[in-house]
């Protein structure tokens, strides 16, 4: 049999990884949208109206660390983006984000697309530095 490992799961990284203990329902969360493969839920700490999270349940740290094989749920995760977002009170537009690494300032290290929306236009994206 395969290992998780094998299988792109680290069973290590999963077993302490804040969003697969979101998956496994071992830390609460307010639940968004649900599949076999996806999860989207609040985030615990929004900055706009509305914001909640696309997540694949399968662990995978980064965008850095996909592969091929994701292409499906990724894409999945993009077209869910313009009906969640809707009935989330985001009805005319939304703004996705997914940080990367060190350099995208990245927190939790399970991918995740960031959706962020409301009634009203969002500030602007980031501020230049020069
Ligand atoms: P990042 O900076 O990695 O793109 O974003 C991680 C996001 O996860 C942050 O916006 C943070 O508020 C959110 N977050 C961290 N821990 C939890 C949690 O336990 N539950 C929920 N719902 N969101 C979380
Ligand atoms: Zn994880």
């Amino acid at each position: 049999m395969a290992s998780g490992r094998e299988q792109g799961r680290d069973p290590v990284a999963a077993d302490n990884c804040i969003f697969c203990r979101i998956v496994r329902g071992e830390i609460p969360s307010r639940k968004v949208y649900e599949d076999e493969q996806i999860l989207a839920f609040h985030d615990i700490n929004p900055v706009a109206p509305v914001h909640f999270m696309l997540i694949p349940k399968e662990h995978v740290e980064s965008l850095a660390h996909v592969e091929e094989r994701h292409q499906q749920v990724l894409g999945k995760m993009l077209v869910l983006a313009h009906k969640l977002a809707r009935e989330q009170g985001s009805p005319d537009g939304f703004r996705t984000i997914v940080n990367t690494g060190r350099i995208g300032r990245q927190d939790v290290f399970h991918v995740h697309m960031h959706v962020l929306g409301g009634k009203d236009p969002l500030p602007g994206m980031i501020q230049r530095s020069t």
